[in-house]
């Protein structure tokens, strides 16, 4: 059954719950998702070849991280670098691809210019925001809008930094793959592009709303039949006067629903069809919570990728090892100028 969080939960005690099987098939993506690229497991040294991708920096407001791949760790070398990070920071995706995620960790297929290369990055967070009990649920992982197998664009939100699966601290792991395997991220790191927001490729779809409206996108989490209100978790907000902004941590609102929208919808009925990853586009007078829903409608996002974040640099460079020798001075796991490993 759906789970709520926060405030809203007492609230929406005799609310209608959504499945999220019910309207998979209507909005199903085009293939399978991708399956995670695997780094070995083995006391040898990690592929050391200098590689630059032109990535989108995968956390936002965050730079300082080690350069800790290929560190040896017993049993296996380190196959990423470690980004620290408080938790809760947004994840945005490194590369346009195709989408696939388990609990903890995302993967990106590269597409484009970036065909042949995938990150990964893993210990998403996994607990209610202010504790440390595990028990956080998916919203507070992941952007709620997505579902493996989905098309992601460079610099569009994945999910949020946490300290799953025991991480010493919260983190997230990042790991670059190449043709033939796993290769050192931090050359691409160091010259990734960064963003200040996650780029919204929801928020760019559709029509936007008129003067005195704001557009709320989200993803169904419930409805209050006694009350018909219909809650929310929202993925970007757009104005009449063209500011799109993505969502950068979990938040439920609250709208009223007339009887005419409900009617659109299908009435109750219709909305426990709709899918849990299944954007609406809420149009509402312009203050936000517990406003009433003028006018509504149902995303097509999926069909309509928005275009990707501009990129300087627009080839991987690959450098066989031994240049990479000769640029950082005899060292086979550079030290990063931003500061001594961390974990
Ligand atoms: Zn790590």
């Amino acid at each position: 059954m759906t789970r709520l969080h926060g405030a809203h939960a007492s609230a929406l005690v005799a609310l209608v719950t959504f499945w999220s099987a019910a309207g998979a098939a209507a909005n199903s993506t085009d293939a399978r998702p991708p399956l995670p690229p695997v780094s070995p497991i083995a006391p040898r040294p990690l592929p050391l070849e200098w590689v630059q991708v032109p990535l989108v920096f995968p956390l936002v407001g965050v730079s300082r991280w080690s350069a800790c791949y290929n560190q040896n760790r017993g049993y296996y070398r380190h196959s990423g670098v470690d980004i620290p990070a408080p938790k809760m920071t947004p994840i945005v995706a490194s590369m346009t691809g195709r989408l696939g995620f388990k609990i903890y960790s995302y993967w990106i297929v590269g597409e484009g210019q970036w065909t042949g290369w995938q990150v990964l990055g893993t210990h998403l967070n996994d607990d209610t925001p202010g504790t440390n009990d595990g028990r956080g649920g998916r919203d507070f992982m992941f952007a709620p809008n997505l579902r493996p197998g989905d098309r992601v664009v460079a610099g569009q939100l994945i999910g949020y930094v946490g300290n799953s699966t025991n991480a010493t601290g919260p983190h997230l792991h990042f790991e670059l793959h190449g043709p033939g395997g796993v290769r050192n991220p931090t050359p691409s790191l160091r010259t990734a592009q960064r963003v200040s927001r996650p780029v919204s490729v929801v928020g760019q779809a559709g029509e936007p709303p008129v003067p005195g409206e704001v557009r709320v996108d989200g993803v169904p989490r419930g409805y209050h039949a006694g009350q018909r209100v219909l809650t929310v978790q929202v993925v970007s907000r757009r104005w009449a006067d063209g500011r799109v902004m993505a969502a950068t941590r979990p938040e439920q609102v609250r709208l009223s629903l007339p009887a005419e929208v409900l009617e659109e919808l299908g009435g109750v009925a219709g909305l426990a069809e709709l899918a849990r990853d299944r954007v609406l586009h809420l149009y509402v007078p312009h203050r936000n919570t517990g406003a009433a829903v003028v006018r509504l409608a149902a995303s097509e996002y999926r069909t309509k990728p928005a275009a990707p974040v501009q990129i300087a640099s627009t080839a991987p460079v690959v450098r066989p090892a031994d240049e990479l020798r000769t640029l950082v001075a005899g060292s086979s796991a550079p030290a990063d100028p931003a500061g001594p490993p961390r974990m």
